[in-house]
C-alpha cells in the first residue's frame, strides 16, 4: 500500500480485499442492514488470545476477538470478512526511540561515506560528492557516515586541512555515524562564527591541535550547532523535510511499527511545521510522540515559551507533545559521556570524566520547569554519571510533586545500585540491542577508554529485567535495523542475558513502550476497546525460533483500523 493512496483509504475505510471469505457476497448485498463501516478478519493466530481465531474491527478500534461462529452471532450484517489463512496478528509495534524524521531523509546525507573503510577510502567518496552533488561555490554540502576514529588516525595532515585541500570554496560539514561530531572545514567554521579562540558550548567540545588551531572535529553540542545552521540554509527546505518525513513513516509502516517516540525534535529547523502538516492532511501513517529537543547552551525562557505553545497531551490524537529530549551527556567514543571515574583513554585529557549536556542542576531545574506545561521527559544517557545525574533530577522533580514520565534511553553503563531506582521513580529503561554487538555481548571496542572490567559490564539489559524496570527496547533508527523482529529475536540469544521468554521480548516493543509514552489505554496491546494498531505476519513469532523471527514478512500494517501497508504479494 502506497501512502499516496491513504487518502482514499482514509475515505472508504478499507481496502484489502485479497482473500474475502465466509458470507456469501450477493446474499449479503442483498440485505438493507449491511455494515460496512467493518471489517471481520478471520481463520488468524491472535497473539494471546489462544482460543481465538477472528477479530473484529469497527469504527477503528478492536469491537471483538473471539471464534468465528460468535462473532457470526454478534455481528450478523458484517460483510467484510477476510481470511487470513492462519497468518499471525500481533499488536502494533511501539519503537520508543526512532529518528524517523531525519532517518530517511536525503537532506543532510547526501554525500554518505559510510561505506568507506579507511580514509582513502573517505577521500574517494568526498572527491565523488564534489563532482556530483556541488553546483554553487557557496553551497553547502553536507555528507554523513564516517567514523571519528577513523579521522583520528590521521598523520600528514590535520582533517581540518584534508577536508580544506578536497573543497577550499564551499562550506562543508560531514556528520560522523552516531551523530556526535561533525568533520568541517574551515569555510563551514567561519560561517559559524568558530575560531582558534571559540570557548567550548555548553554540552560540546571544539577539538585543536596541539598547537591549538582547530582541528576540523566538533564534539555533541559544538558539532549540533554548527549542523543546524548547514541544514537551515538547504534549498527548499520544507518540500525536503516532507519528503523525508513521508520516506520514514512509509519505512515504518513496512516493518510493523504504529507508534514511535520520537528520537529528537529539533524544533528550530521548522520540523514541527511539517509534522503538523501531516497531521492536518491525514498523512500520518503511525502515532508519535513528539520530543522537542532542549538546546543546552540557549537561553531557557524562549525554549520553555515554545514547549507550552507546542504542548499536546491528547492521547486520543496521532501527534502527542508531552515529553521534551535532553541529553545528560554524549558518547564513550568522543570521551564526552559522563563517567564515575575516570577513562583510561580519551581524546580530551582535561576532562577525564567526561561532560554533562546539561549539567546537573540545571537538569533538575528543567525537570521542575517543564513539569509545570506538563510535560516529561526522555533522557540521553550513556555513562554511569550520566546515567546517575539523569536520575537524580527525576528524584527531585518526583520529590516537587512530578507524576509525569521519564524515560532513560542507551544505558549502556549504569552502576549496581542505580538499577533499582528505575523501579522506584518510576523512570523507563530504554535500550538498543539491534546490533551484532550487543547480540554477541562483545564490547571490546570499549577497553581502551574503559579497561576491559568496566566494557564487560555494558548493555546490563538482564539486570534491568531483574530489577523490574519497565524495559522497553528501540531502534533509534536509523542507528539500528528498523525492523523489529530483528531486536526481538536478539532478545532471546543475547549472550548471557537472554529475555526469559518470548512474550517479555515482544512487550518491550509494545506494551512497555506504550505506557512509556502514556498510550496503553489507546494501544499496545490486542484488546477490545483499544484502537485497531495491528500487524499480520507471516509466522507466529510468540512459538518461532529467532532465526525464523527474524526472517519473518510484514503482510499488513493498521493503524486506527486503516490499511497503511500491505505486501505487494499479499
Ligand atoms: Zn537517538
Amino acid at each position: 500500500m502506497k501512502l499516496s493512496h491513504l487518502s482514499m483509504l482514509v475515505a472508504s475505510a478499507f481496502l484489502f480485499s485479497c482473500k474475502p471469505a465466509g458470507a456469501d457476497e450477493d446474499a449479503v448485498n442483498t440485505t438493507a442492514k449491511v455494515d460496512k463501516s467493518a471489517i471481520v478478519l478471520t481463520n488468524a493466530v491472535i497473539y494471546q488470545h489462544q482460543a481465538a481465531d477472528t477479530m473484529v474491527i469497527k469504527d477503528g478500534r478492536i469491537a471483538f476477538i473471539g471464534n468465528a461462529e460468535t462473532a457470526q452471532k454478534q455481528y450478523p450484517n458484517l460483510s467484510n470478512w477476510q481470511d487470513l489463512e492462519g497468518a499471525f496478528i500481533g499488536p502494533g509495534f511501539i519503537d520508543n526511540h526512532n529518528h524517523v524524521f531525519e532517518a530517511d531523509a536525503e537532506i543532510g546525507g547526501d554525500c554518505d561515506l559510510s561505506d568507506a573503510r579507511n580514509i582513502r577510502g573517505y577521500e574517494q567518496e568526498l572527491i565523488q560528492c564534489k563532482r556530483e552533488l556541488v553546483p554553487e561555490s557557496d553551497e553547502w554540502l553536507m555528507g554523513y557516515g564516517h567514523e571519528l576514529a577513523t579521522l583520528l588516525s590521521l598523520t600528514d595532515e590535520s582533517p581540518l586541512e584534508m577536508l580544506d585541500r578536497l573543497f577550499p570554496d564551499n562550506p562543508v560539514v560531514i556528520m560522523e555515524q552516531t551523530s556526535h561530531s561533525m568533520w568541517v572545514n574551515s569555510k563551514a567554521l567561519q560561517l559559524a562564527g568558530l575560531n582558534d579562540k571559540s570557548a567550548d558550548p555548553q554540552g560540546g567540545r571544539i577539538l585543536r591541535e596541539t598547537d591549538g588551531s582547530l582541528s576540523g572535529i566538533l564534539l555533541d553540542n559544538a558539532g549540533d550547532r554548527l549542523f543546524e545552521i548547514a541544514w537551515n540554509q538547504q534549498p527548499d527546505l520544507q518540500s525536503a523535510h516532507k519528503r523525508g518525513l513521508l520516506n520514514g513513516l512509509r519505512q515504518l509502516a513496512e516493518n510493523g511499527i504504529t507508534t514511535v517516540g520520537d528520537g529528537r525534535l529539533y524544533w528550530k529547523r521548522g520540523w514541527l511545521d511539517t509534522w503538523q502538516q501531516l497531521e492536518r492532511q491525514k498523512k500520518l501513517t503511525a502515532r508519535v510522540s513528539i520530543r522537542p529537543w532542549i538546546y543546552p547552551a540557549d537561553p531557557a525562557a524562549p525554549q520553555l515559551e515554545f514547549f507550552r505553545k507546542v504542548y499536546q497531551p491528547d492521547p486520543n490524537r496521532l501527534l502527542v507533545i508531552n515529553q521534551v529530549k535532553l541529553y545528560s551527556d554524549g558518547l564513550l567514543q568522543n570521551g564526552t559521556a559522563r563517567l564515575l571515574q575516570p577513562y583510561r583513554q580519551t581524546i580530551n585529557p582535561d576532562l577525564p570524566t567526561g561532560l554533562d549536556y546539561i549539567a546537573p542542576d540545571q537538569m533538575k531545574w528543567w525537570l521542575v520547569e517543564i513539569d509545570k506545561i506538563g510535560y516529561g521527559a526522555h533522557i540521553h544517557a550513556i555513562g554511569d554519571g550520566g546515567t546517575r545525574n539523569a536520575l537524580d533530577a527525576v528524584a527531585f522533580a518526583r520529590q516537587e510533586g512530578s507524576a509525569q514520565l521519564y524515560g532513560l534511553t542507551h544505558l549502556e553503563l549504569v552502576q549496581v545500585e542505580d538499577f533499582g531506582r528505575f523501579k522506584q521513580l518510576s523512570v523507563d529503561a530504554d535500550m538498543q540491542i539491534g546490533n551484532e554487538g550487543t547480540l554477541h555481548a562483545d564490547h571490546h571496542w570499549a577497553d581502551p577508554w574503559l579497561g576491559h572490567e568496566r566494557a564487560a559490564h555494558l548493555m546490563p539489559v538482564w539486570a534491568f529485567l531483574a530489577a523490574g524496570a519497565n524495559l522497553t527496547l528501540s531502534s533509534d533508527w536509523n542507528v539500528n535495523e528498523l525492523n523489529p523482529l530483528i531486536s526481538i529475536a536478539n532478545a532471546l540469544e543475547l549472550k548471557g542475558q537472554a529475555f526469559p521468554d518470548v512474550d517479555s521480548a515482544i512487550a518491550a516493543y509494545t506494551i512497555n513502550a506504550a505506557k512509556a509514552l502514556g498510550l496503553s489505554e489507546q494501544t499496545g496491546s490486542l484488546t477490545v476497546g483499544k484502537a485497531a494498531d495491528l500487524v499480520v505476519i507471516d509466522q507466529d513469532i510468540s512459538r518461532a525460533k529467532p532465526a525464523k523471527i527474524r526472517q519473518a514478512k510484514f503482510l499488513l500494517t493498521m493503524l486506527n483500523g486503516q490499511v497503511v501497508y500491505q505486501s505487494p504479494d499479499y
